[in-house]
């Protein structure tokens, strides 16, 4: 502890994604995080932060609880087997109590989600170099879209992509009509990875057992979508769905559907999302947006999170600005 810790502590929030030996699977072009890095990053964390459980955050947030300095709270998104196999086991030699959100096609459809056939698409071994030229031939020869028009308007790269990885992601997650998306991802998903979804989704994800056996080792689970779809852009009865979904799984696994967690995918939320989320119960809502937070003034249901890209993976490494962030405090 420094001599000035600040009276109210910014709360770090991590968010994972997939956790595996990247190089020893079938996959090593997957945007992964290694396993090894993830355990130099939980070294890293332990060294500098006070790690909380998901209900302690929630008693800070809801109920005044105080929280140690520089508190840190692991979330990870999107109910894969690499949080069974690997993460669970690594939390609990540590202590640690982490936060899980699965989709429910994922957690109980046996079905591989269209923003996971994306990535294994992207992370494809055969992939020919030119994925965004392969799409684009697809729409123009299917009548789908006018490539040109979606270049000059999506070929841009972004905090992590390149130009025409973002695009490809941009047009198959929410640029191109919903047929002419699902159309696209599905022949791509079929060409390079496989046309055996069924058992894809069966080493993919997480399994109904695995997450109750998750709960029962310390670990919480919260909603995060039935077809995990931009929640802001759903019409009405779409976003019902996704709750409805969210509260079908996490009923199945006994987790809190009422006090409980929400993940917003992608980490897109609006008034409206927010409202039915917590109508349906959720009490404490996360984003994608990169920030620490004050826990005692943030939105409970707009917490925003950090991504594992943005803080080290090796125990020594020195600082770091989020955690000269963390360090300083709220004024
Ligand atoms: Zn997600």
């Amino acid at each position: 502890m420094t001599q000035q810790e600040p009276c109210h502590p910014q709360l770090t929030v991590v968010m994972y994604h997939y956790v595996r030996p990247l190089a020893q699977s079938a996959y090593p072009g997957l945007k992964a995080l290694k396993l090894r890095d993830f355990l130099g990053q939980l070294d890293w964390l332990a060294r500098h932060y006070s790690m909380i459980s998901p209900q302690d955050l929630a008693a800070a947030l809801h109920s005044g609880a105080r929280l140690p300095p520089r508190p840190c709270l692991l979330t990870f998104d999107d109910g894969y087997s690499d949080h069974f196999q690997h993460v669970f086991p690594a939390l609990q030699a540590r202590g640690l109590k982490g936060l899980f959100f699965a989709p429910s096609t994922s957690l109980l459809g046996g079905r591989v989600l269209e923003v996971n056939k994306i990535q294994f698409v992207l992370a494809s071994r055969d992939q020919p170099c030119g994925l965004a030229d392969q799409l684009d031939a697809l729409l123009s020869r299917e009548g789908l879209a006018d490539p040109a028009a979606l270049r000059a308007a999506h070929c841009l790269p972004n905090r992590f992509d390149t130009a025409n990885v973002a695009y490809v992601k941009r047009l198959l997650q929410y640029v191109l009509p919903a047929p002419a998306r699902s159309f696209a991802i599905d022949a791509l998903f079929r060409q390079h990875v496989t046309a055996d979804e069924a058992g894809f989704a069966q080493t993919l994800n997480l399994t109904p057992d695995q997450a109750v056996e998750m709960r029962g080792g310390g670990m919480e689970f919260g909603g995060h979508g039935d077809l995990h779809l931009w929640h802001g852009q759903c019409a009405p009865a779409d976003l019902q769905g996704e709750i409805a979904g969210s509260v079908r799984a996490l009923e199945r696994i006994g987790a809190p559907v009422r006090g409980g967690f929400y993940c917003y995918p992608f980490g897109e939320q609006t008034n409206a999302v927010r409202a039915a989320v917590n109508l349906a119960g959720f009490r404490t809502g996360f984003t994608v947006q990169a920030a620490l937070c004050d826990p005692l003034t943030v939105d409970p249901l707009q917490i925003p999170r950090l991504d594992t890209r943005d803080l080290p993976c090796d125990a020594r490494a020195p600082s770091n600005p989020w955690l000269e962030s963390a360090r300083k405090g709220a004024a």
